[in-house]
């Protein structure tokens, strides 16, 4: 009889030779549980999906509900399917004028997919702006404009005409002209440790697409619903794109993503040809209920307004002679280190103390924290301790060899 622990080894392929191997039977709000019992607080959320919490009742509810009517019935866009329509209703009520055609995929990769077709096809040109250490996802797309020529080298040949500038450089914006196509941006940089835009890069950047043409894209993907203390990153800094990528939280823990635009923009999808992104699973009705249910606790329960004073706490108590720095708002955090050698027992140790943490993959010297919004405080006070002894173990170890 193998444990689950070797046949997740044997039978799963393997994104590294170091996985969390964590195993969880149960997870609820702010907890995962494994076969033992053992409690943990989940301090990441996926990585920015579970921003109400693992299993609110809500959510599960609707999910049940709409089990129980129907799953899969057709591929994107050719049936009126009434999760979908709600949830893209709910969506253009809250976003900009601008942004009030949602086209449901099924992650944030196939999201950033869709948009670059889009964005090629609406201003028949071909180039590419990303940004140096931004992430955006792992398909060949995606992959071509991602920030990081490790990983992008691995694959060659990928997308051409994609150049990479520099986060809060306004000499880089140069670089955007009158062949460009669209300039991907996250408002806030997540994978490079987050990662902040200074001196109105953002308006920057709008105002240079405007004046060449070019479609600006955000990629808020691990900034929307709620995290950054604002529903979106375009409420925090006043600056609407063109074509907005959401997925994560959107789909309230079921997986879901979505590319959206003005209904003018998006129209170049369905013409010359038409069937200009085909998914056949995008948008799935269970995950738009899921994800209905997801939005609308975040917005009755006011989550986030009320991640900036959990932030606030969360600074109040992370100090610790080896945290240089906490970075972030709302509630995705960067706790620097002094020392990068600290991290990788920082989070291997983490489930030890009950605690699930996570790296960036372009920040070496940080940890992330960006726990379920509706983390409690005194929830906060314990994980902060919990990650203090944490951190004592951490400098006791690492010292002695
Ligand atoms: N964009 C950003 C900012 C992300 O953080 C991620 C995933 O971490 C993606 C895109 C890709 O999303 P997915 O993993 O759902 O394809």
């Amino acid at each position: 009889m193998f444990t689950n622990r070797q046949l997740f080894l044997q039978h799963l392929g393997q994104t590294s030779v170091a996985p969390m191997m964590l195993e969880i039977v149960r997870a609820e709000g702010i907890y995962m549980y494994g076969p033992d019992g053992k409690q943990y607080i989940d301090l990441i959320s996926g990585v920015s999906v579970s921003n109400t919490g693992h299993c609110h009742p809500k959510v599960v509810e609707a999910v049940k509900k709409q089990v129980g009517l129907y799953m899969h019935l057709m591929v994107y866009g050719e049936f009126i399917q009434s999760p979908q329509v709600k949830y893209a209703e709910r969506l253009a009520e809250i976003l900009p004028p601008a942004l009030n055609s949602c086209y449901f995929v099924n992650s944030g990769s196939e999201a950033v997919e869709g948009a670059l077709k889009l964005a090629k096809r609406f201003t028949g040109k071909s180039r590419i702006i990303s940004f140096k250490n931004s992430y955006h996802g792992s398909t060949h797309g995606a992959l071509s404009i991602q920030g990081s020529e490790l990983y992008r080298n691995a694959f060659r040949p990928l997308l051409p005409d994609v150049f990479q500038i520099s986060f809060n450089d306004e000499k880089s914006l140069d670089a955007i002209d009158n062949h460009t196509a669209c300039v991907i941006v996250e408002p806030v940089q997540g994978e490079a440790g987050i990662i902040f835009p200074e001196n109105d890069f953002l308006i920057k950047i709008r105002n240079k697409c405007d004046s060449t043409g070019a479609l600006l894209i955000f990629d808020e993907i691990q900034t929307g619903f709620g995290r950054l203390g604002y529903m979106f990153a375009i409420d925090r800094f006043g600056v609407v794109p063109d074509i907005l990528l959401l997925a994560k939280a959107l789909g309230g823990g079921m997986p879901l993503g979505a590319f959206i635009s003005s209904a003018d923009i998006m129209s170049a999808l369905a013409t010359n040809p038409s069937l200009g992104h085909i998914t056949t699973f995008g948008g799935h009705p269970v995950c738009c209920a899921a994800g209905l249910a997801s939005l609308n606790v975040i917005i009755d329960e006011k989550l986030a307004g009320r991640c900036n004073s959990k932030s606030d706490l969360f600074r109040k108590e992370l100090i610790h002679p080896l945290i240089s720095e906490v970075r972030g708002e709302g509630l995705l955090l960067a706790v620097q280190l002094i020392d990068s050698s600290y991290i990788p027992y920082i989070i291997a140790n983490a489930p030890g103390f009950g605690l699930v943490l996570d790296y960036f993959l372009f920040c070496d010297n940080a940890f992330r924290i960006a726990p379920p919004l509706i983390i409690g405080e005194e929830e906060i006070v314990m994980a902060c301790n919990l990650l203090k002894k944490l951190l004592n173990d951490a400098g006791n170890n690492i010292k002695k060899k």
